[in-house]
Parts: structure tokens; C-alpha cells; sequence
């Protein structure tokens, strides 16, 4: 029988785009792993391990963690990866260097763009809760958890991420507008398709952005 390669795909846009949220609603439909890197380095921070030593003092400001590490990071992760199974890239990469670095390690199928404005982005980004368990992404005034204060997946208790107010938010999208953006006009280039989801709106619901994302990489034969 035929063997089906899954989706290796770039999730891409600002903190706060909704990166998280697309990525756990597409990755059952899809059957592919998510490489989560903030998530990864949250999770090393809050172990202490060497990892979380070496990332805590970025993470926390804000900061891109130096490239040598982050590389060093997705490498492990992807040789993680079971034989025929895709991923979604969550967080990565996030300069030209790293995405010239990406070229020798994985082959790249589509770039998901969520577009997102400024102002939505400074008003999500402040109301965030994310589950301490599960990473799951809520948020207390657009997209509320069914119990106050708890994950509906896993009832574990919600936090706010300490990169998440407005100092450390303004930091983040200054990076991201002059390291990161400049991705787009570079997988432009490469002639990678691109889905690209439109949010205008603060409170949109993501799930029929999702289904749009799904028909829309079946059309390109990748669903
Ligand atoms: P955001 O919500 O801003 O997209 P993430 O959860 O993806 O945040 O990442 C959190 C933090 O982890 C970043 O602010 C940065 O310090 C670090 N980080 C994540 N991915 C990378 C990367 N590819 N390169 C450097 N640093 C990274
Ligand atoms: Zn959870």
C-alpha cells in the first residue's frame, strides 16, 4: 500500500496571531506532531533543566534565544518524529538564519499565515491564560475556558504567561516585525505555497478559520 508522507508545514505570524490555538486544532485532523519552541522552552525553564537554564533570561524578556540553541532544540525534536508523520512548525523559525539553517534539515510543504493586526494582537496578548498541563491557549475575555480558571481538556489550572504584559509584549512585536516578518518576502521567493487566514476581529472564533485552513491544504493536496 501506498505510504502517505504528512504535511510538514510552517505555522507563522506574531505573538499572539493565534499560532497555538491553530496548531492544536489542526494537529489531530492533520496527524502531525507540533514543535512548539516557546512551549519547549517554558517547559525546560519551569524543570530548570540545562536548557531552561541556558533560555529562562530571553524567554523572559522576551528575547530570541541565540540560534545555536534553538537549532540544537528542533533537531532533537524532529528526530523525534515517527516515519510518515508531518509536523507544524510552532515558533520556528523566527529569522532569515534560522530558516536558512531549516533548508538542510527538513523540506518545507506550505506556509499557514495568520494575519493579524497590531491592536487585536496588544488586546489578546494581555487577556491570554494558558493551561500550566496541557499548553492549551484561552483567553479570559475572547475565548473563555467552559470552567473560570480551568482547562477544558484537562481541568488543570490556567496561568498567564510572565511574557505576556505589555512591556515584554511591545519587545516581542518590535522583534518580530524587523527579524521575523522579512520571512514572508523569503518563502515568498522560494516559491512556498502560502495559506494565508485574515483576523479582523477581536473575539473571532478560530474553528472556522481552521476548517478553512484544512479545505484549503486539501486543495494543494496536502489535507
Ligand atoms: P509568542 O507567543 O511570542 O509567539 P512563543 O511561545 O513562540 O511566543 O515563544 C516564547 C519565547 O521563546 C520567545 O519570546 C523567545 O524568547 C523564545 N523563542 C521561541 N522560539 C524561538 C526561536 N525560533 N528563536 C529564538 N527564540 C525563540
Ligand atoms: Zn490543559
Amino acid at each position: 500500500m501506498e505510504r502517505v508522507n504528512r504535511v510538514k508545514a510552517i505555522i507563522f505570524g506574531a505573538p499572539g496571531a493565534g499560532k497555538g490555538t491553530y496548531s492544536t486544532r489542526l494537529q489531530n485532523q492533520l496527524g502531525v506532531d507540533v514543535i512548539a519552541m516557546g512551549d519547549i522552552f517554558r517547559e525546560s525553564v519551569k524543570q530548570n533543566s540545562e536548557l531552561g537554564k541556558k533560555v529562562k533570561n530571553y524567554v523572559e524578556k522576551g528575547a530570541l534565544v541565540p540560534d545555536n540553541v534553538v537549532v540544537e532544540v528542533l533537531k532533537n525534536r524532529l528526530n523525534q518524529i515517527p516515519p510518515n508523520t508531518g509536523f507544524l512548525l510552532d515558533g520556528f523559525p523566527r529569522t532569515i538564519e534560522q530558516a536558512t539553517t531549516l533548508e538542510h534539515i527538513a523540506k518545507i510543504d506550505v506556509i499557514l499565515q495568520l494575519d493579524v493586526p497590531d491592536e487585536i494582537i496588544i488586546e489578546r496578548l494581555s487577556s491570554r491564560r494558558i493551561c500550566k498541563n496541557c499548553n492549551a491557549v484561552y483567553n479570559i475575555r475572547f475565548l473563555k475556558p467552559k470552567v473560570e480558571g480551568k482547562c477544558d481538556k484537562c481541568s488543570s489550572e490556567l496561568y498567564q504567561r510572565p511574557d505576556d504584559n505589555i512591556e515584554v509584549i511591545k519587545n516581542r512585536l518590535h522583534i518580530y516585525k524587523t527579524q521575523t516578518e522579512p520571512l514572508i518576502a523569503y518563502y515568498k521567493q522560494k516559491n512556498i505555497p502560502f495559506i494565508v487566514s485574515i483576523t479582523r476581529s477581536l473575539d473571532s472564533p478560530p474553528e472556522p478559520m481552521v476548517i478553512k485552513m484544512l479545505a484549503d491544504l486539501k486543495a494543494l493536496g496536502m489535507g
